[in-house]
Order: C-alpha cells, then sequence, then structure tokens
C-alpha cells in the first residue's frame, strides 16, 4: 500500500472514469447543478516533506496527470520559502500542477482572523513565487472551521461546500461529496480509491499526503523511518553548506 505503483493504478482508474477535474473547472452555482455534476478532485497536502510531494508530482507528470498540492508557510519541518524548495515547487508549477495554500492554523478560532490570516500567507506565497496562487485547505480543520464554510473572493476553499459536504454525523446524514483521505497512513473510514467506489460515485474528494507515498511503499514504521533519514540528509547538506567547521567533525557523528 502507499507505493508507487499502488498510485499509478489510482490515476489510470481516475482517467478512465472520464470524471477528473481540477478544482478550478468545477462550477455549480445552484444546487441542481451541483447535483448533476460528476467530478473526482485529486488534492495532496503537504506537511513535511517537500521532496516527497516533489516526487509524486514527477510521478503524475510521467503518467501524463496533473493535481493540486497544498503547502504550508508556516510549517516547523520545512521551510517553504527556502531556494531549494521554491525550485522545486516551481518546477511543478511548470508540470502543470497546481500550487496553493495548506493553511495552518496555528491557534486561530475567529473565522474573521482566520480569513485575513489566509489572505496574508496566500499574499506572501504569490509574491515569493511570483505566481498568483489563489487556492488554500486548511490543515487540521476544527469542526468550527468546517461548518463556517470560509468563502474568500477569487479564492478556492478546498472545504467549502462545493468540493466537500460537512456533515456532523456521517452515519444518519451521509456526506453528498464522497471524501476519501489517506490520513494516519491508511485509507480512513475503510474507504479507498478502487475501481468500484471511482466508478460508483458521482462526486469525489481524494486527499493524499505525498510524506505517505514512496517507490517502496513503506510501512507506517518504515516510512517515518525513511521520511526522519531523508530530513538528517537535509540538515547535513545545510550544515555542510553553510558552515566551514561542520566538515571538520562530519565524519566523527
Ligand atoms: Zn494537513
Amino acid at each position: 500500500m502507499f507505493s508507487y505503483n499502488n498510485y499509478k493504478e489510482i490515476i489510470q482508474i481516475i482517467k478512465k472514469s472520464g470524471k477528473y477535474s481540477s478544482f478550478h473547472e468545477v462550477k455549480s452555482s445552484s444546487l441542481e447543478e451541483k447535483r448533476r455534476e460528476e467530478f473526482i478532485l485529486m488534492r495532496h497536502d503537504v506537511e513535511f516533506s517537500v521532496e516527497r510531494a516533489f516526487k509524486l508530482a514527477k510521478l503524475e507528470n510521467d503518467n501524463d496527470f496533473c493535481s493540486h498540492y497544498f503547502f504550508q508557510l508556516t510549517n516547523n519541518a520545512y521551510n517553504f520559502l527556502s531556494r531549494k524548495n521554491i525550485d522545486m515547487i516551481n518546477e511543478m508549477i511548470n508540470f502543470g500542477h497546481k500550487v496553493g495554500l495548506h493553511f495552518h492554523l496555528n491557534d486561530l478560532t475567529e473565522i474573521e482572523d482566520i480569513k485575513k490570516q489566509i489572505v496574508k500567507e496566500i499574499q506572501i506565497m504569490s509574491e515569493m513565487l511570483n505566481f498568483k496562487i489563489d487556492s488554500f485547505s486548511i490543515h487540521r480543520p476544527t469542526v468550527g472551521v468546517l461548518r463556517a464554510n470560509i468563502k474568500l473572493p477569487g479564492i478556492i476553499n478546498a472545504y467549502e461546500d462545493r468540493f466537500f459536504s460537512f456533515t456532523e454525523n456521517v452515519k444518519e446524514n451521509p456526506p453528498e461529496i464522497l471524501y476519501i483521505a489517506d490520513s494516519k497512513h491508511r485509507w480512513n473510514y475503510g474507504l479507498e480509491p478502487d475501481k468500484a467506489t471511482l466508478m460508483n460515485n458521482k462526486r469525489i474528494q481524494i486527499l493524499t499526503h505525498p510524506y505517505s507515498w514512496t517507490p517502496e511503499g513503506y510501512d507506517n514504521l518504515n516510512n517515518f523511518r525513511t521520511l526522519i533519514a531523508e530530513k538528517q540528509d537535509i540538515l547535513i547538506e545545510t550544515l555542510d553548506a553553510e558552515t566551514k567547521h561542520f566538515k571538520e567533525i562530519r565524519d566523527a557523528l
């Protein structure tokens, strides 16, 4: 599970379904239109590793598929604004992928404050990338944030009601738009993007986290082991590049 071969199979099914769409292509202004519309959206929230997101984007590109990557600006494990990451993100945009903000609430709870901060972070990202960012998804959204159905002029919210059905009780009130997510390194609620599920549902949003996906398709333990090793390599590269005295002791580590 969560191997590149596994991911390629999912892409093939989505392409065959004829329902693949970007967030920007979903129209549906009225409820009736919305119910007639069919789509499968592919969203990636980037939590820890721009490198793994870049590799997944490359895999998609090799398979003639474009999707939507959401990055955090205030992440503690990667720096969106580093030159290396900006270069990778620009290359992803050149591949044809869409890039948006994966907004970390950082303890904000007031909807008006959240809206202002989203606009501010989108502006910073756009300026640094030299590319207009016009979409966001919220990292670990609270019920209050989902219920608020945040809409900002000219900006797409991956959790707004065109793309996501917020329901307080999934059993009593099943969502009209199917939501399939790989959170916690497993397919949540037992829902997988397999052929039957993708063919038999009219409107679907799939969320994956690129750090969960590797060529090998590791289990949870080995996925984290390899992720930590990759992050360590990046720190060592940085220490090497930015100091002289690291080299003196590097072999003794
Ligand atoms: Zn997240």
